[in-house]
């Protein structure tokens, strides 16, 4: 059995006493829930912080971005992986539309930072996701594949099943138009099949594959009922502590 993950990404949004206030709010709402990892991806400068205001709880640390070097070196203004997780990060989203639409972010570069992080013992965050014209264009499968199959090339077996995929649809990112649970289901059914053909099986059936986009407190049930859909990305609702307590307690609000 997958157990779902929900992650909460902050993007630029909290400084480190927010960061830490939210902290204080949420571990109480959230400290039955048995049933899924729980991730925050604050600010890399926040980090360390809130890794430390966490520790011994069920919510966990990511960080948004990662270095494609392993590092040390000289790369201004750039934080390796092993960095990253001595600050107390265990996951990191990599390849979110985001950076892929404002910092150049490409499949390869996904690629050399998957290949960073899971050699410093990080367990990737992998987002793939079609533009509004791709889907539009009937275009929205091939667009995801070559994203699976740039951004996963050279990896084995056993890296691949550290990896954790989440199917963003850049349309509904941050716009409130979320994905049908249908619409997010048919895609997740897509990746795992892709994933299959690449891994085999049991790689396939063990990747947990995300929904991300607008997820929100009242439609978070409906689309972690669906088969393969295996946790949430989520923005916007994660930036309040009810809210995204809310969308992690989403079996027990059933
Ligand atoms: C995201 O940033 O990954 C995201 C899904 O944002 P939102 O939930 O705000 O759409």
């Amino acid at each position: 059995m997958r157990k779902p993950l929900i992650a909460g990404n902050w993007k630029m949004y909290k400084t480190i006493p927010e960061a830490l206030g939210f902290a204080q709010s949420f571990k109480p709402l959230v400290v039955a829930a048995t049933h899924c990892d729980i991730v925050l991806a604050p600010p890399v400068i926040a980090i360390k912080a809130l890794a430390d205001r966490v520790e011994g709880s069920n919510v966990e640390v990511a960080a948004q971005n990662v270095a494609a070097e392993a590092g040390p070196g000289a790369f201004t203004g750039e934080v390796s992986a092993a960095m990253l997780k001595d600050a107390g990060a265990r996951y990191v989203i990599i390849g979110h539309s985001e950076r892929r639409q404002y910092y150049g972010e490409t499949d390869e570069s996904v690629n050399r930072k998957i290949v960073a992080s899971l050699a410093a013992g990080l367990l990737p965050i992998v987002c793939v996701g079609e533009r509004l014209e791709d889907r539009e264009g009937g275009h929205a499968e091939a667009v995801i594949a070559a994203q699976l199959v740039g951004g996963l090339r050279n990896l084995t077996v056993t890296d691949a099943s550290r990896i954790i995929i989440a199917y963003e649809p850049v349309w509904a990112i941050g716009t409130g138009r979320t994905a049908t649970p249908h619409v997010a289901q048919l895609m997740h059914a897509f990746i795992r099949s892709r994933i299959r053909e690449m891994f085999g099986d049991p790689v396939a059936a063990g990747m947990r594959i995300l929904y991300g986009g607008s997820v929100k407190p009242d439609n978070a049930a409906a689309l972690m009922s669906e088969a393969d859909i295996d946790g949430a990305l989520v923005g916007g609702a994660s930036l309040e502590a009810e809210s995204f307590a809310q969308i992690v307690n989403y079996k027990n609000d059933r």
